[in-house]
């Protein structure tokens, strides 16, 4: 992952600038994100003066790109298409197919076109960004069409780790291409919408011109699992926790916390959503009828130290080990009303995602350390995934039976070993299959003479802040012209491994930040001092712990320069050396 704030430009042979758009009679599919990577997934299809974009995503940062909030692709591609680009197509609610959405809206007029629950999910965001939605937004239901220009657009029902996901059958003048979205094959979904397999089949058998599928979970073999796999392994965990039971989950599981509040029902305990983004999240769901709640079951976080712990079930945020988020605080103490003690267990109700193991395993000390119990996904089934493994992707391959296969949506070795999957799967039928192995930008060319990549689209990546001033989110674009603007604060700061106390005098270094005449040197002097104080007021568990740490100070620092250096926002980086 490439850190610089800036769009980095994929180098790669044959990068097209300038004009884009398929020649006469030549469908242009083109995926600007998921392919090679994972997250922020959006892909363009364009057919003479019409483009639609399918899903517009973002990507979460490792934690060593400080100052960054969210990734989401480079628009080069969608800003040259103008306005031809007619509308925008969603699958499902998840961040790395919705998250992009505030960024893609402006720059076109059309339509988003989504399942009620995607687009409920969608609003919040649009409301934050202050983006006029009023007549955009257009829900969609399973086995309804729509038809912008030149393609029509069936919906089809798939189960996957939350409610109303669909893929898409885009019919356009050349073929029918099935984009699945994020799927596994769930037969006993939790909210009755079965995987719709009839459709898919009879798509198959009408003959479908290419298929682009979900590759996260082919290196696993077998089923997935539906989403009630982990009813025992709660209810053990129920059955065995005397105190408190926190459950940290992603905050779109909205399956996850049906079952919870059903074993919570079953158990007797109260439930309390803690965390921003999973009770806005649960006030959505009950509101569209995917979640119920017994009445009077729920309670409010500030009503948790009402009650006896054995008597609670927090749902929280934070199972990555995420520094702001309510579970790390918690295990740190550091929340208003949950505190952990013995008696009390808390479960890791999440896969954890490649690059968040350290700040997962330094949640983890911190929870043992205030006595609790931890239950993780290698323990016990607390945890299923909603991706398909290698039988259900061979499921659909077999079902679709492609002419042209498109593997997206995961790193390159993934997509690679779904090519070999898929050649297996027709091997010995009457029916070929073609490969094209995609990375992102790839200009797929499909027309009478059939598919091929024919040339690189700019793609990338481009970061994005979002400022955190309490609880208010105010969202920084941060491009050149910003960054050229109000430029780089890096604050340098030693800290004893076992003490967390400083070592030394923090050393503030300022690129490209324009200083009042004569403030320069005190400017600095009274950053050092804030990083001083911010250090000593944490506490030790805080001081000892990176990323808490790093979080604290980016706050504390970005507070500072913005007040003291007329409303400027330069990008402010500590950097924590354990000495
Ligand atoms: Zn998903
Ligand atoms: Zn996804």
């Amino acid at each position: 992952m490439n850190p610089s704030p800036v769009p980095d430009s994929t180098q790669r042979a044959e990068v097209r600038t300038g004009d884009f758009g398929p020649p006469p009679a030549t469908l242009e599919v083109v995926p600007l994100g998921g392919l090679g990577e994972f997250g922020m997934n959006m892909m363009a299809l364009s057919w003479e003066d019409t483009t639609i974009v399918v899903d517009a995503g973002v990507m979460f940062p490792d934690p060593d790109q400080l100052g960054v909030d969210l990734i989401i692709p480079d628009s080069t591609y969608l800003e040259a298409r103008g306005g031809k680009v007619k509308a925008l197509v969603l699958t499902h609610g998840h961040e790395d197919h919705i998250g992009g959405v505030p960024h893609v809206m402006p720059l076109f007029d059309g339509p988003v076109y989504g399942t009620p629950f995607t687009l409920a999910l969608l609003e919040p965001k649009l409301e934050e960004h202050e983006i006029d939605f009023a007549d955009r937004l257009k829900p969609v239901r399973p086995r309804e069409t729509v038809t912008i220009g030149p393609f029509t657009i069936e919906f089809i029902r798939v189960t996957h780790s939350m409610p109303d996901c669909v893929a898409l059958a885009i019919t356009t003048p050349v073929g029918l291409i099935v984009h699945t979205g994020d799927f596994k094959i769930d037969q006993t979904p939790i909210d009755g919408q079965h995987f719709d397999l009839h459709r898919f089949a009879e798509i198959g058998a009408q003959g479908v011109l290419a298929l682009f599928a979900d590759s996260t979970n082919i290196d696993r073999p077998g089923f997935t699992g539906p989403e009630l796999d982990v009813i025992d392994g709660f209810e053990e965990v129920f059955t065995s926790t005397h105190g408190k039971l926190v459950v940290a989950t992603f905050s779109s599981s909205i399956y996850r916390m049906q079952i919870l509040v059903d074993l919570a029902a079953q158990f007797e305990r109260k439930v309390a959503f803690i965390g921003r983004s999973i009770d806005k999240n649960a006030e959505i769901a009950q509101r569209l009828g995917f979640l119920r709640i017994p009445s009077g079951m729920q309670i409010r976080d500030s009503d948790v130290p009402n009650y006896a712990s054995q008597d609670i079930l927090c749902i929280t945020t934070g199972s990555q080990g995420e520094p702001q988020a309510a579970l790390p605080r918690i295990s740190i103490d550091d929340h208003r009303y949950v505190k952990l003690g013995e008696d009390d267990t808390v479960v890791l109700s999440a896969r954890s995602i490649p690059g968040n193991e350290k700040a997962i395993a330094r949640t983890m000390s911190h929870i043992t350390r205030r006595g609790a119990d931890i239950v993780t996904p290698a323990m016990k089934r607390v945890h299923v995934s909603g991706h398909g493994n290698a039988e259900e992707l061979k499921l659909m391959l077999s079902l679709v039976r492609p002419r042209y296969f498109v593997p997206v949506h995961g790193e390159y070795r993934q997509l690679a070993q779904h090519a070999r999957v898929a050649r297996r799967v027709m091997a010995g039928s009457d029916r070929r299959v073609e490969v094209l192995l995609a990375e992102d930008g790839a200009i797929i060319q499909f027309d009478r003479a059939g598919a091929r990549i024919a040339g690189q689209a700019p793609t990338g990546r481009v970061l994005i802040d979002v400022t955190r001033v309490g609880e208010v989110g105010e969202e920084v674009l941060r491009d050149r012209r910003h960054l050229a603007a109000d430029g780089v604060i890096v604050a340098m700061v030693a800290i004893s491994r076992h003490t967390g106390t400083l070592v030394g005098e923090p050393e503030i270094v300022a690129r490209g930040f324009v200083v009042n005449e004569g403030e320069g040197d005190a400017l600095f002097k009274d950053a050092a001092i804030v990083v001083m104080e911010c250090i000593a007021i944490a506490s030790v568990e805080e001081r000892t712990d990176q990323g808490l740490m790093t979080e604290k100070l980016r706050v504390e620092l970005r507070r500072f320069f913005k007040k003291r250096s007329s409303g400027r926002r330069p990008l402010v980086l500590p950097v924590l050396m354990e000495i």
